[in-house]
């Protein structure tokens, strides 16, 4: 019987993982489906992760994370979990291989996947040009074009942040209409080095060695129009990584919400007795690695708290 059960392996699950160990639970594992790191293993670059200076890599920022918590006892099973479910006060951990580890209470952090657009070069060119996180790699556009992808409240509202950052922002959007609210609408409109682009559709996204160079844009009359950029940002919805909590029935063990993250309370607590969620997969999650591990250690101290109340009281 595990005291915890730790889902996914990202800064989220690391940092529960650290916490949970240090802070006395004896036998905790964390499932994580490849190497631990999560997404921002991706990242070529990561520069406001806070205390870290210098250029470096998602990869190398997540290195070290694995072994600090190693040290304190906590267990890496590289399997991916496919649900979990309670029964009574025991959560049962389902394997793909078929079996179940069972425990008293259960951390999941399986984040979230940013969708991607399906134009030509994108997933060629992601992470070196193309990216899904303005507050990531905003930054390294300063003063120059970008275009951004998408007419939802996150297309728009990355587009306003990356206006202040960014010489000129071409908001491409495959409707005439935004999804987006009309008050960020209005914002949009109103923001004077933001040209938006309506009816229209990335073709492709071309560059050379060093990246991005440019974009092509098809009209719904078939013109194309080149755009010369070296950033493109696409925001096109994210789908949340939210399937170990469906049941066999179809319903989710805990409460979500319509865009299928994760409702918690400040403490990470779901409304399910014992089950916690950290990371991108919880409601407004700002998707960051500091804000992950936050939620991480968190989602730990309530776990111990649980533990100790459902064993000793
Ligand atoms: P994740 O990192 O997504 O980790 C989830 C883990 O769960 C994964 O390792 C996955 O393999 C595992 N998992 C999923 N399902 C299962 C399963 N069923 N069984 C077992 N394991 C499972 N943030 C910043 O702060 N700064 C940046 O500069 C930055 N740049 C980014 C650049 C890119 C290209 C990307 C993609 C993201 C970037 N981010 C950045 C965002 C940051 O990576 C995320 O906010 C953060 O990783 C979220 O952590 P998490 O632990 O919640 O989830
Ligand atoms: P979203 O609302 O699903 O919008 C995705 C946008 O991308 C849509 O405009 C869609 O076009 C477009 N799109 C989808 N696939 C595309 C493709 N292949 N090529 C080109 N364009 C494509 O996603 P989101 O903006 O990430 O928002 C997700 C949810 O979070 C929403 O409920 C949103 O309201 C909420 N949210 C709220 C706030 C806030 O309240 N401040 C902030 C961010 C997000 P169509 O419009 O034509 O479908």
């Amino acid at each position: 019987m595990l005291d915890c059960a730790i889902i996914g392996g990202g800064p989220a699950g690391l940092t529960a993982g650290l916490y949970a160990t240090r802070g006395g639970l004896s036998n905790v594992v964390m499932f994580e489906k490849g190497m631990p790191g999560g997404q921002i293993t991706q990242s070529s670059e990561i520069e406001n992760y806070p205390g870290v200076t210098g250029e470096i890599s998602g990869m190398d920022l997540m290195i070290p994370w694995p072994a600090q918590c190693q040290k304190f006892g906590l267990k890496h099973d590289m399997i991916t979990v496919t649900r979990v479910s309670k029964e009574g006060d025991i959560f049962k951990i389902h394997k793909e291989d078929g079996t179940i580890s069972e425990a008293y209470s259960v951390i999941v952090c399986t984040g979230s996947s940013p969708r991607r657009a399906g134009f030509a070069g994108e997933d060629e060119l992601f992470g070196r040009g193309v990216s899904t996180c303005a507050t990531c790699d905003g930054f390294f556009y300063r003063g120059k074009e970008v275009a951004v992808v998408g007419g939802g409240d996150t297309a728009l509202e990355e587009a306003l942040y990356l206006a202040k950052l960014c010489s000129k922002v071409y908001l491409i959007h495959r409707r005439d209409t935004f999804r987006s609210a009309p008050n960020t609408v209005e914002r949009v409109k109103k923001t004077q080095n933001i040209e938006i682009i309506l009816n229209s559709k990335p073709k492709e996204v071309y560059g050379d060695n060093m990246g991005v160079t440019g974009i092509l844009v098809e009209n719904s009359s078939g013109e194309i129009r080149d755009i010369k950029v070296p950033g493109v940002f696409t925001f096109v919805g994210n789908d949340i990584n939210n399937q170990t909590l469906i049941q066999e029935d179809g319903s989710f063990l805990c409460e979500m919400n319509k865009n299928g993250e994760v409702v918690v309370d400040i403490s990470m607590r779901t409304s399910t007795k014992g089950l916690f969620a950290a990371g991108d997969m919880r409601i407004a999650a700002p998707k960051q690695v500091v804000c992950a591990a936050g939620d991480g250690a968190v989602a730990a101290l309530q776990a111990i708290a649980y533990v100790d109340e459902l064993l000793n009281h």
